[in-house]
Order: structure tokens, then C-alpha cells, then sequence
């Protein structure tokens, strides 16, 4: 029987192991640790921004960066629709609602125009302008950065990137995660990186980051007991989670490159498939890390729903996922206002016919290979 291939299965690097031993011989086995440190400090370096802060889960950081921009209850939260919903619940955690707004069909990504109507109809209808915008680099394309700084800046709303999935990812001379006055990351186990769980914080200068890890370890202030001013989380990474994430990060560059040639690769495999776009960097400005390749499949008589396609593959012993089903159609959002994309719900759509393929780092090009043939088989080539 062929070997099950699956969407993004984590990979190691072979030192993993060595940076844990290390930990275990010096007894840091704390939420705490030199590990900690040298995770940030590799962090800060591949991303030329020197303040991050190691948490325990992307959202975590979300949590914190949402609480850092001030976010209080009863604050409106504008919100990219078309996301992994832990984008969306730290608005909630903080007794904040959530404005959800449509993506553009370029990027997937929040639609500038859309956040600018959003912003203007929410102060039209409360008084009030939205505390902050979260906007997503999803896949790991970049969002129309340019665009949505401008809008953000306009209206004097601070944005928070949800960078989760965009590791390595660039746009123009930037790195992703970078772009809003707060920006998170995620180590979880299907990352590009991952630490087995974890996250990260990057915050826009030394004394922000130093507020951030006083809130993530109880909010304990400088005094010789315990003594608490404000409600405090526990949050912070694991130093052996660390140590696994100073050996991820070290081949980073590596793991773009891969998951940039698979992504070539289903690119030209599946070129001649009228109907099927891979969704690629619209222009030069944009360098995804395609964390996963996504792709829409062709539409029309006859043809098949991307549910009928994941099973059709899945009996293949191919794993393949719909892609993030956006929040304005989940039962938990039903009461959230929702701005969709003058002429067009563009996330819906896509949502109703976009599948991801197959793209962890240790795919081989005869796996992928194998993929591009059944794909090609569903639509008789
Ligand atoms: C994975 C992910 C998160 C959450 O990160 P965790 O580390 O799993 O908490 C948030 N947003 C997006 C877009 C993600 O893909």
C-alpha cells in the first residue's frame, strides 16, 4: 500500500536533541532559560526586529498583543473573516467584539477598501472607532501591507498581524510579522517552525516586550513578595520547547526554499488544468513561504466540490484540508458584523471552492509527484 502523505507533518533537524540534552544536563527545565533567550535572539535576528517574546502559543501572543494595543471590554475588534479562528477568540477572551471584514481575491488577505468602509460604518453606527484591526498573512502570503497601513493610519487605529503561518514569508524589503505595531507568531506542530507548541510576541521596542513578559509570567510586580496591580497570565514558553525551537530556526531559510519548490512544483504540474489556479505571489513585492500550496479548483457543470475532491484523494492515502472556513459563517460568530467585499463575499467563495495540498518540508518530489498525478486523474489528464 502507498504511504499516507499528509498536509504538514513536522520536521527535525537533527539537533533538536543535542539543544534538550543541553537543557536537561543545566536543569533548565522551567519556563524560563538561556533556551528562551537564544530563541528570541534567533528570532529577532531572522526577522531584523530585536523584540520578541517567546510564549506558549501563537494565541497566547495574540491575547497579549490584543491586551498591549489596549484593548478593553466592550471595544470593537476589526478582524480578517477569512482565518484560523484563533486569530478571532483573543478578542473575546478581553470582553471585546469582533468586526469581521472581507479578504481581497489577490492575497486572500484583508481587503483595504473593505477595512476602510468597515471602520467608517462602525464609527457611522457606535460613535466609536474600533480599538484595533488583526490582519492575517494567511497560507503565508503576505496581506497588502502598503494598502492596510495607510487605511490603519488614516483613521489612527493600530493593526496587529497575525504572522502565524508566515515565518520566512517577505514583502518588499520586509519580514512578515513585522507590519503591524504588534505582530505574533506560531510554533505549533504543523508550523513552518514549530517548538511542539508554542509561540511568539514581536513587539515594537524593549520596554513593550518587557511589559509583555511581566504579564505573561502573574503579573507579579518588583517587590520581595507576591504582589499583583493587574491580572496576570502564565504564558511563557518552556525551555526545552525552546531548545527545539533554536534547532527549527537554525535551517529556516532551507525550509522556505522546500516549501517554495513544492509549491513550483504543483505549479507547473498543474498548470494545464483549465480552471485550476495555484494561488501563487501576485507580484514581485510578495514572497510567500508557502507554507502550505493552496489551490481553487475549476468551478462549474460536472465538476467537483473541494469535499468531494479531499475524499477523493484522502482514498488515495493523500491528505489534503478545505481551506479555513472564515469567520462570519461560524455558528460561535453568528452575531458579528460582517463587511464583504463591494460586488462579492470573496471569502466565502473562495472558501466554497479552495483546497490545500500536501507541503511539509520533508515531502520528496516523487510524493509530490504522486499527488500531482491524482489530482490529474480526477480531471482526466
Ligand atoms: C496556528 C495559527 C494561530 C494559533 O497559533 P497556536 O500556536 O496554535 O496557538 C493563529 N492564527 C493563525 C492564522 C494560525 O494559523
Amino acid at each position: 500500500m502507498d504511504k499516507m502523505i499528509k498536509l504538514s507533518l513536522p520536521k527535525c533537524t537533527g539537533r533538536e536533541r543535542e539543544y534538550i540534552d543541553q537543557a536537561l544536563a543545566e536543569d533548565w527545565i522551567v519556563p524560563l532559560g538561556p533556551h528562551v533567550d537564544e530563541l528570541e535572539r534567533r528570532l529577532g535576528a531572522a526577522l531584523d526586529a530585536p523584540n520578541v517574546v517567546a510564549l506558549s502559543s501563537g494565541t497566547a501572543a495574540l491575547h497579549l498583543g490584543l491586551l498591549m494595543l489596549g484593548v478593553k471590554p466592550g471595544d470593537e475588534v476589526v478582524c480578517q473573516s477569512m482565518t484560523f479562528a484563533a486569530s478571532a477568540f483573543p478578542i473575546t477572551y478581553l470582553g471585546a467584539q469582533p468586526v469581521f471584514v472581507d479578504s481581497e481575491a489577490r492575497t486572500w488577505n484583508m481587503d483595504p477598501q473593505t477595512l476602510d468602509t468597515a471602520i467608517r460604518e462602525r464609527v457611522r453606527q457606535t460613535g466609536r472607532k474600533p480599538r484595533a484591526v488583526v490582519a492575517v498573512d494567511l497560507y503565508g502570503m503576505p496581506a497588502s501591507w502598503d494598502e492596510l497601513r495607510e487605511v490603519a493610519r488614516r483613521h489612527g487605529i493600530p493593526m496587529l498581524e497575525d504572522a502565524a503561518e508566515a515565518l520566512g514569508s517577505r514583502y518588499g524589503d520586509e519580514a512578515c510579522g513585522r507590519f503591524g505595531r504588534y505582530g505574533t507568531l506560531s510554533f505549533n506542530g504543523n508550523k513552518i517552525v514549530t517548538t511542539s507548541g508554542g509561540g511568539a510576541l514581536i513587539c515594537p521596542d524593549a520596554k513593550s516586550a518587557e511589559r509583555v513578559k511581566f504579564f505573561a509570567t502573574q503579573a507579579r510586580e518588583d517587590r520581595p513578595y507576591y504582589y499583583h496591580e493587574f491580572v496576570g497570565y502564565n504564558y511563557r514558553m518552556s525551555n526545552i520547547s525552546a531548545a527545539i525551537g533554536c534547532a527549527q530556526i537554525e535551517d529556516l531559510t532551507a525550509r522556505v526554499t522546500r516549501r517554495r519548490q513544492i509549491h513550483d512544483l504543483y505549479h507547473q504540474g498543474l498548470a494545464d488544468i483549465e480552471g485550476m489556479e495555484v494561488h501563487t505571489d501576485p507580484n514581485g513585492r510578495f514572497r510567500s513561504n508557502y507554507w502550505l500550496t493552496t489551490v481553487l479548483l475549476p468551478m462549474g457543470l460536472g465538476c467537483k466540490s473541494p469535499e468531494q475532491v479531499r475524499a477523493k484523494l484522502l482514498e488515495r492515502r493523500i491528505e489534503t484540508r478545505l481551506l479555513w472556513r472564515p469567520m462570519h459563517i461560524q455558528p460561535i460568530f453568528d452575531d458579528a458584523p460582517y463587511y464583504a467585499c463591494y460586488g462579492g463575499d470573496v471569502s466565502a467563495t473562495l472558501f466554497g471552492r479552495g483546497l490545500c495540498l500536501p507541503s511539509g518540508c520533508g515531502l520528496t518530489d516523487d510524493e509530490v509527484g504522486r499527488v500531482i498525478a491524482e489530482v490529474r486523474k480526477i480531471y482526466g489528464k
